[in-house]
């Protein structure tokens, strides 16, 4: 049924308690209007999930925190503060990374300290590459911050206007079209820097063979600020939702949205898969771009938006675990990697499949910046990059089991033991489960080719009053850019019912409602 209620302020509902529906609610709620946020899951946060593994949480999606400006000024947007709500530790060391037994490199949040570090481990020549690579990033970063990330739908047009010639040269240097790959290597001659800087890719789901350089900059945002969310980066979903609901924004768990309604070209509100109507005079949809455009949430939402073109991102094989692990110092954020990283990508974006040799990535989820941790089992999360294909095939045992043993034989090489015990594995059909549409892609699109960045869609649609925010919409995926796509979409949709509210006043002299 219709909702009858005569609500003073306009209605939106958000589709999804993911980091960008989130942000979007916190915005929308704070600035009064009737918010209503519908979540299939039993929480909110989406991929910032955290998993039960046994009697712990673990969390299952992302760990590292950074940007926390965007959460600063979020918080602030409705009248709170970040540091009030959330516990963050800035740490020292950004991650460890290792080779083999007695190849190992830490990169610290200090420049000098990670200078010093690499010069050790691959002499003077490699430290200086490493501080002018460093100083690129910083520009590339300081670039694209305005004209892009806070930008509604950049264009490579608006971005030049918006960046300045200088800003273009100091970008792109002398090859706007590199890859990040081939960008390192002019930074770089020891193959393990170029691929420890190259895995920067896989942040935004991509291949480091294939992203354009422009993807430097995640280096700077990591030397910009890493932080420890206290209690898990879930926490950081739980406290959005929470100011949400002081803000006045509804949340709904267990709440699948089928179908977004049109009337008269315009959105009306959404239709539950109970049958339940929810009338709205605007929707965020916070769902995959792939989910509208497939139909999935009915045809007015599918004529809405474009098809994407571009391939998907990275999913991953994902062990949440209690293990016991002895012989390797863990820190809070270790990459173990290949000994053939071009191969790794060819198998996953090239050939389809699961990576005969993995990179991987552990995240000891009770160490401190220290690495000190429990004596006994901790939390872990094991993660391996893997092909989005969840929702066209599922791995065999066979597959599964090679993919695992793998990834393990990695870390004992390295000289980690573990004594593993409750584990809960996410496969890529497992995480087109928890996200229809998406094949387990984690990050949207890949970002392939220098004109990729600007292939995402912004958050308007065709359809008024449909507006999208989330990963794979700009700027992009990882926490803090969701969050500002949410933050973007809430601005537009604030816009559009301004002038819908203005021109129905036109529209209708001396009248006596504008709704
Ligand atoms: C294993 C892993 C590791 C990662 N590591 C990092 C990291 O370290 N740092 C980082 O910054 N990022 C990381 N990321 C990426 C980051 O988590 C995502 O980019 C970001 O959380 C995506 O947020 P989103 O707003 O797009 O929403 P999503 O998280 O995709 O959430 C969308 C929500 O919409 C809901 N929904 C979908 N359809 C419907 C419907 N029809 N009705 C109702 N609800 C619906 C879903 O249930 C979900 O809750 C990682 C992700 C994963 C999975």
């Amino acid at each position: 049924m219709a909702s009858t209620t005569n609500h003073a302020e306009p209605r939106v509902v958000v589709i999804g308690a993911g980091i960008a529906g989130l942000a979007a609610a916190v915005v929308l709620a704070a600035r009064g209007l009737d918010v209503t946020v519908l979540e299939r899951a039993a929480a909110p946060g989406g991929k910032m999930r955290e998993v039960a593994v046994g009697d712990a949480r673990i969390d299952g999606g992302p760990t590292v925190f950074t940007m926390r400006w965007v959460f600063e000024e979020l918080f602030a947007e409705a009248g709170a503060s970040l540091d009030e709500h959330v516990g963050l530790r800035p740490v020292s060391v950004l991650a460890r990374h290792a080779w083999g037994e007695r190849e190992r490199l830490d990169l610290f949040a200090d420049i000098g300290a990670s200078a010093d570090a690499i010069g050790r481990f691959a002499g003077a020549a490699e430290a200086r590459g490493y501080r002018d690579f460093c100083e690129r990033a910083r520009k590339i970063y300081r670039t694209l911050e305005g004209p892009f990330i806070r930008a509604a739908r950049p264009t490579p047009l608006s971005l030049a206007a918006g960046a300045g010639l200088r800003g273009l040269t100091d970008m792109w240097g002398v090859s706007p079209f590199a890859t990040l790959w081939k960008e390192l290597g002019k930074h770089f001659r020891d193959a393990r820097l170029r691929q420890l800087f190259g895995r920067y890719a896989t942040y935004c789901g991509s291949s480091p063979f294939q992203a354009p350089a422009t993807l430097m900059l995640v280096a700077h945002v990591e030397q910009a600020g890493v932080w420890l969310v206290d209690g898990g980066m879930h926490r950081l979903a739980l406290a959005l939702a929470g100011l949400a609901e002081a803000k006045g924004a509804r949340f709904r768990y267990g709440a699948e949205v089928r179908e977004i309604e049109a009337q008269g070209g315009r959105v009306s509100g959404v239709v539950l898969r109970s049958g339940e109507r929810i009338g709205a005079e605007a929707v965020i949809a916070n769902a995959d771009l792939g989910a509208l455009a497939g139909g999935l949430l009915g045809a007015a939402a599918q004529g809405a938006v474009e098809r994407p073109a571009a391939e998907r991102s990275l999913s991953a094989m994902t062990w949440c675990m209690e293990a016991k692990a002895s012989g390797f110092p863990l820190a809070r954020h270790t990459v173990f990697f290949s000994r053939d990283y071009e191969a790794e990508f060819r198998d996953i974006f090239g050939r389809g499949r699961l990576p005969a040799e993995p990179t991987v990535y552990v995240c000891a989820q009770d160490r401190d910046d220290a690495g000190a941790g429990p004596d006994g089992p901790e939390r872990l999360l094991v993660l391996t990059n893997a092909p989005a294909l969840g929702d066209r095939r599922a791995f065999t045992a066979e597959e599964t089991a090679s993919c695992e043993r793998n990834s393990f034989d990695l870390l004992r090489r390295c000289g980690l033991q573990m004594e593993k015990g409750a584990t809960v594995l996410t496969t890529p059909l497992g995480f087109e489960r928890l996200f229809p549409a998406t094949g387990g892609a984690l990050y949207g699109r890949a970002l392939h080719g220098w004109a990729s960045s600007f292939g995402r869609p912004g958050a308007a649609t065709r359809l008024p009053g449909l507006f999208l925010a989330g990963g794979n919409v700009h700027p992009g995926p990882g926490v803090p850019m969701a969050a500002m796509s949410g933050r973007l979409a809430a601005a537009q949709l604030i816009g559009h019912l301004d002038s819908t509210a203005r021109s129905r006043r036109t529209a209708m002299p001396g009248g006596m409602s504008t709704r």
